[in-house]
């Protein structure tokens, strides 16, 4: 089965086609344009520059990844939420117009299990797939959640933040900082420019709370932390390049220590196959490397994590979705839903 991926739930308009592939879902072409670049000066998302440009984009992107293929097309999958409204009816409007006009199945897509199924994206017919039970992380600009699967349909969501979302934290520390949006990437960069040398010098100088990291429950909390950097870029004044680097770096280690506690604890409870990260946060390396290690060190866990360009919002999860886990809609009954609960 081919179908075309339509997602455009906040600053990314995305299209991809892709088919089935063994256990797995491959990808044949995938198309993202972001207004992400237009939101800078404002220091985060603008609901309404994202749906004008949502709407700019949106033909040109499904051209593009369409192609010549269009005959060869046996559905159509969107992201129906959770998302901004604006931006939502664009994607939505586009994949229902296309179903009806050109007389195809539509398939409703729900964003953050979209981020989670990128897991089942493939190269080859003989890529393995996760198994279940299976722990899944989901961090992203919008959410923290862990959730417990036992079928790419039966989640349960078992822990997560009670403030704001990892990706949120990520942007406002680094605006706090300084440093342009979207903060996490940027975290990233200053995390590279901390030498050894520099961790000697300073010590534990710049050290940040970790809020509720050894309280027994999957709860997290990210906003004390935010403010703990606030409260220290105003005792200080003016800040340095290295000091900067220096708060950014241990507001990294804070973060991702808490996710990967509190993730291993719902491993040490709930004795999956798999572990599954997910989201545009999933994209941080040292997140990654250390959440893998951690995995590895259990007997028969495996860990999973979709390649960097299937981290961020892309249309190709939107379509392993309607490929492993199909929802059939008729196009007269979609309808975005920006709140819709996680998974
Ligand atoms: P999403 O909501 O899934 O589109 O992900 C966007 C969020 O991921 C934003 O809050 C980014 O700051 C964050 N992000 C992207 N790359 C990284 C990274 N390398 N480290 C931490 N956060 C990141
Ligand atoms: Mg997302």
């Amino acid at each position: 089965m081919k179908v075309l991926a339509i997602e455009s739930t906040c600053d990314e308009t995305a299209a991809a086609v892709v088919e089935n592939c063994g256990a797995g879902v491959k990808i044949l072409n995938n198309v993202v344009a972001s207004s992400v670049l237009m939101h800078q000066k404002y220091g985060g998302i603008v609901p309404e520059v994202a749906a004008r440009e949502q709407i700019k984009s949106i033909i040109p992107v499904i051209t593009e990844a369409l192609g010549e293929d269009k005959d060869s097309i046996d559905g159509i999958a969107v992201s129906f939420g959770p998302g901004l409204m604006g931006s939502l009816l664009v994607g939505v409007e586009s994949a229902k117009a296309l179903a009806w006009a050109w007389k195809k199945p539509l398939y409703a897509v729900n964003h953050m299990g979209a981020h989670i199924l990128a897991n089942w994206i493939v190269e080859s017919m003989t890529a393995k797939v996760p198994e279940f039970p299976a722990v899944g992380l989901v961090v992203s600009g919008g959410h923290t959640d862990i959730v417990l699967m036992t079928s790419v349909k039966d989640w349960k969501w078992i822990g997560g933040t009670r403030d704001d979302a990892v990706g949120e934290a990520f942007d406002k520390a680094a605006r706090l900082l300084g440093l342009p949006y979207p903060g996490g990437p940027e975290i990233s960069k200053a995390v590279e420019r901390v030498t050894d040398a520099m961790k000697e010098r300073y010590g534990k100088k710049y050290k940040l709370p970790r809020p509720l990291l050894n309280e027994d429950n999957l709860d997290m909390s990210f906003s004390g932390l935010k403010a703990a950097v606030a409260k220290t870029v105003i005792e200080l004044g003016e800040i340095d390049e290295e000091t900067r680097d220096m708060l950014a770096w241990e507001f990294s280690e804070a973060i991702i220590e808490i996710l990967v506690k509190k993730t291993m604890m719902a491993v040490e409870k709930n004795k999956p196959k798999c572990v599954l990260m997910a989201g545009g946060v999933a994209a941080n390396k040292q997140l990654r490397e250390n959440l893998r290690i951690e995995v590895e060190k259990i007997d028969g866990v495996k860990f999973f994590c979709p390649e960097l360009k299937y981290c961020g919002d892309n249309a190709a999860m939107v379509g392993a979705v309607a490929i492993i886990a199909p929802q059939e809609v008729k196009p007269t009954e979609l309808k975005p839903d920006p709140s819709v609960t996680t998974v």
